[in-house]
């Protein structure tokens, strides 16, 4: 199959091996897959999140001497079954699963593992167990987001919102729409967003942010305290008895700190951002105001079960954030797009594509 393999810190196109279904799973052609910024950072730090994983016990077995297939964000089309398999769906089917295979062994990951090609190639192997069918009548390339949906969702999740609780959103790249998505689903607000690119605060807007704030203009913590310009928005806000939820999007070196300084009172902070650098914290800041901090990572079975219905029954409007298309030979140059914000949020590969 051809496929779009990462190698020495490049991505070039190839013709593998077809993967080979092993005991209870099944083999599938990919639809759509969405490129997610950990693969951005996968591309340039690969030994960094590898050796993260190692040490943490997570699921990346990322070996930056070995080729790897990324894309973890898909919808597929069931081929063929391997054996041991109950054959649920017909061939034909089309599949969302959460990227990683359940193995005798243990979880493995699909698209950061040398063993297991993720979405930038034509073929997959999936775990059946995993498996969810894609709602009738909803396009693949919208449950291709049920992935990096389902992380916001676990975000606010994690965040326990109480009634009295606000939020406010830094950095408006997919993470931080899918966590304003996520929040307008639990009807928290007024949603608060915050980033440097128009497009982006265009986007969030779209996603149910209540109020946009570019951080060159005005400082968004501003909207916690008195006489600041949001206030007509965040009139709620200036209740002391109301707390600041703020979910980090953005995963750069000193970004924490910068919010544990400006941060009202008792404020809670959701960690998102993948930080690949060392970082300093002032925790005293943090201690005088009794701040929380909480980092998450990934979803539960069930939040991204909920979040492809959220998706087919149009609670989650996706559609905005689709904002290109390519096949394998589009990959790398959709990288380099990506690392500039004004133009894109999802870029989806169709590895059938010609
Ligand atoms: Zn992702």
């Amino acid at each position: 199959m051809r496929a779009v393999v990462m190698r020495n810190n490049t991505l070039v196109v190839e013709s593998i091996p077809d993967p080979i279904p092993g005991p209870g799973e099944v083999l599938v052609k990919t639809l759509a897959c969405g490129i997610c910024g950990t693969d951005l950072h996968a591309l340039q730090f690969a030994g960094i999140l590898g050796a993260g994983s190692r040490s943490s016990g997570g699921v990346f077995a990322i070996d930056p001497n070995r080729d790897i297939v990324m894309g973890h964000e898909f919808c597929a089309e069931i081929l063929d079954y391997g054996p041991g398999t109950r054959k649920r769906f017909k061939p034909g089917t089309r599949v969302c699963s959460m990227p990683k295979l359940k193995r005798a062994t243990g979880d493995e990951a699909i698209g950061y593992s040398s063993e297991n090609p993720g979405g930038f190639g034509e073929m997959m192997r999936l775990s059946e167990s995993l498996l969810l069918e894609v709602p009738n009548g909803l396009s693949p390339e919208m449950a291709a987001l049920t992935e990096p949906m389902a992380v916001g969702y676990h975000a606010v999740a994690k965040a326990r919102l109480g009634w009295r609780d606000v939020p406010l959103v830094i950095g408006c790249g997919p993470v931080g729409l899918s966590v304003i998505a996520a929040l307008k689903i639990k009807g928290a607000g007024p949603i608060v967003a915050v980033d440097l690119s128009v497009r982006r605060r265009e986007l969030a807007i779209k996603m149910g942010a209540d109020m946009v704030i570019d951080p060159t203009d005005k400082s968004p913590y501003e909207a916690f305290g008195p006489g600041g310009p949001a206030r007509r928005f965040l009139a709620r806000i200036l209740n002391p008895a109301r707390h600041a939820v703020i979910f980090e999007c953005v995963g750069r070196p000193g970004l924490i700190d910068d919010i544990m300084s400006n941060a009202p009172r008792h404020a809670r902070i959701i960690v998102l951002g993948l930080c690949m650098e060392r970082d300093n914290i002032y925790p005293v800041s943090a201690i005088y105001k009794e701040l929380d901090l909480h980092f998450v990572l990934g979803y539960t079975g069930d939040e991204f079960a909920s979040t492809l219905r959220n998706i087919s029954r149009g609670k989650l409007p996706v559609q905005p954030l689709i904002t290109g298309k390519v096949g394998v030979g589009g990959v790398a140059e959709a990288f380099v797009e990506l690392r500039s914000p004004q133009h894109h949020a999802k870029i989806l590969v169709e590895p059938w594509r010609s």
